[in-house]
């Protein structure tokens, strides 16, 4: 696989949207129909970043090519439960053996945690299966996926409301991902090559966890770049977001974090909105791309 596609003279300015998923992991768009997707909304240059798979990856590459946008092979890494945290790395790649034994890890877990989750929901008197749950050949098990199941058997009437009900962190359905911790994440990536950046850290719950001083202690780790543009943070959230990227010595980045229409998150571009130094953030990123042999 390509560590990303050599177009980038084609795709300038940049109309970045560096967050985005796929059937790989919780998202209802192929890779392919996400880069088509992408490319039909003027989106130049797309990060791929499933959650805890680079699995999506190949078939976006190629599409990217077709669609002659830029593409950068991404993914999301989460540490699990109150203390909630979300990583984008960038220009990941298979051959990134420490990351992809950890995605393995994750991925077992995520095995033994579906299942967990039928026994949970059975026991709440919600009648659930695995076949209930139309998990893509080769993808892991994702929290949307029990969601989509509920609406699909009329348990509840949308996916917002599968998460209030049910799945949300302190619901009846809700089991724990494998723990892992943020500065451990980061420094693997950073020793793997890829690039860490905090993802929509408005969304972080404990109000700790996204304090300066805590985004010191994380860039001691390694992290480059603060996701201060994201569908879900207000205009003052990316203002202050964006301030403190750049006061840090940080990247500046922004994604809408593309799932699915008419879900909780945003449409494919919808970062862009006030992020008017989108094309020097993006040019900043691709220039840590790292060189193609
Ligand atoms: P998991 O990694 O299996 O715990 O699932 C987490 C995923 O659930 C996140 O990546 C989001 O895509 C999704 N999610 C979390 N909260 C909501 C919500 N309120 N509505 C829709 N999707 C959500
Ligand atoms: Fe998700
Ligand atoms: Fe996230
Ligand atoms: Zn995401």
């Amino acid at each position: 696989m390509k560590p990303c596609v050599s177009v980038d003279m084609k795709v300038r300015p940049y109309r970045p949207d560096l967050h985005a998923h796929t059937t790989a992991s919780d998202g209802i768009l192929s890779p392919r129909q996400l880069v088509q997707e992408a490319s039909q909304m003027g989106v130049s240059l797309l990060a791929v970043t499933d959650h805890d798979t680079m699995k999506g990856l190949p078939e976006a590459l190629s599409a990217a090519d077709e669609e002659v946008i830029g593409l950068i092979p991404g993914i999301e890494l989460s540490t699990a439960g109150e203390e909630e945290v979300h990583l984008l790395a960038y220009f990941v790649h298979p051959e990134m053996k420490r990351l992809s034994r950890l995605l393995d890890e994750i991925s077992l877990d995520r095995q033994t945690r579906c299942l967990k989750f039928l026994e949970r929901f059975r026991s709440l008197g919600v009648d659930l299966h695995m076949d209930d749950l139309h998990i893509p050949e080769g993808t892991d098990c994702n929290r949307p996926h029990i969601g989509r199941a509920l609406v699909r058997k009329g348990y509840v009437s949308s996916l917002s409301e599968a998460f209030q009900r049910y799945l949300a962190v302190g619901k009846p359905g809700y089991i724990q991902r494998i723990k892992l911790e943020s500065t451990d994440v980061i420094r693997l990536l950073r020793e793997e090559g890829a690039v860490p950046v905090l993802a929509h850290p408005e969304l972080i719950r404990s109000t700790a966890l996204k304090l300066p001083e805590r985004i010191s202690i994380l860039k001691e780790a390694g992290l480059q770049g603060i996701e201060a543009y994201h569908s879900k943070h207000s205009r003052s959230a990316c203002v202050y977001w964006d301030g403190l990227a750049r006061e840090k010595g940080l990247l500046v980045t922004g994604g809408s974090d593309f799932h699915q229409q008419g879900d909780d998150h945003g449409l494919l571009g919808s970062a862009i909105r006030w992020w008017n130094t989108a094309d020097k953030d993006a040019d900043r990123l691709m220039k840590l791309k790292p060189v193609i042999t």
